[in-house]
């Protein structure tokens, strides 16, 4: 008791390092935040990193954060991490860590060392004999040009990596109100088709009401489109995860869609693409999760 009451002290004063319950990974989920300063290229209507405070915590303290992330490794490796009193009432037979996830309070990839960081944290992981848990990257996918990304993909790819890019528009128009970015829709398009024709990408479409209006039909053909696009273009698409907002949004004229609404969605991108969708629904499918949190899945 007295090492896990040590531990768990250390733990609750992370700055880098964050275990959550995660509905999308199914499982518990080791967060990396790479953007402690709550920067991000996007400005995403829907976001759920409360930038309403400055952070005290300006810049990635590396050694700090390799730290955190070896003791929180441990904690896995040795099963200790299910007594702490967020997951101890996790039912036992789904007890599972599912990854590492670069994800934070802004968008990972613009993190400086991108490349430099995934690698420690994989030989970290490896450190730890944690082969089977995977290395999960959330991200916006604006950033994929960028030598210094190109070759951290590659390294996720090396690591059981999986990389989550984030798609939620078809439309130039609705990309620009929901993402809000001076980043041009066709780029990030490019983006995710030349990363996707390297290894299968599993795409992350967040839908929503915007002042109480949800997609059109014209918009959700458009997004199935752009996936149909990428896939005839040779990019590999492992899977679309259709999700709606499970958390206070940045904006309060944004709100969840309803299960029905999720669902129908999901179908219709199914019926579409042929691709496989999967549907996570918004405020009222959370509840069982308090246990552990979720993960802000921005
Ligand atoms: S949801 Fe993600 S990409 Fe969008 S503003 Fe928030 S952190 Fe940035």
């Amino acid at each position: 008791m007295d090492s896990w009451a040590n531990h768990s002290r250390r733990f609750e004063q992370n700055r880098f390092v964050y275990p959550v319950w995660s509905r999308r990974a199914e499982g518990l989920s080791i967060g990396i935040n790479l953007n402690p300063d709550k920067a991000c290229n996007f400005d995403c209507i829907y976001c759920q990193v409360d930038r309403t405070t400055s952070s005290e915590i300006p810049f990635v303290e590396w050694e700090r954060l390799l730290g955190e992330l070896d003791e929180m490794l441990e904690l896995v490796a040795s099963g200790e991490i299910w007594a702490h009193p967020r997951f101890a009432t996790i039912d036992p037979q789904l007890r599972r860590v599912n990854d590492l996830a670069f994800s934070g309070d802004g968008e990972p990839t613009t993190y400086r060392n991108f490349d430099e960081i995934v690698s420690a944290c994989a030989a970290c992981k490896r450190r730890r004999g944690l082969d089977t848990v995977k290395m999960v990257l959330i991200t916006n996918a604006s950033m994929f040009h960028r030598a210094v990304v190109l070759r951290g993909l590659v390294l996720l790819d090396q690591n059981q990596g999986e990389i989550w890019a984030k798609l939620d528009a078809g439309t130039e128009e609705y990309f620009q109100r929901i993402d809000r970015t001076s980043i041009p829709f066709g780029k990030i398009l490019a983006n995710i088709e030349a990363a996707a024709r390297v290894r299968p990408l599993v795409i992350q479409s967040l839908f929503m009401r915007v002042e109480n209006l949800p997609p059109s039909t014209g918009e959700l053909g458009a997004f199935c489109d752009r996936l149909n696009e990428i896939t005839a273009a040779g990019g590999r698409i492992a899977r679309v995860q259709v999700y709606t907002i499970a958390r206070r949004p940045a904006e309060s004229w944004v709100t969840p869609l309803s299960h029905a609404e999720v669902d129908a969605i999901t179908d219709r991108v199914r019926d579409r693409t042929g691709l496989e969708v999967r549907p996570y629904y918004g405020y009222d499918d959370v509840g069982s999760l308090d246990a552990g949190g979720e993960r802000v899945d921005r």
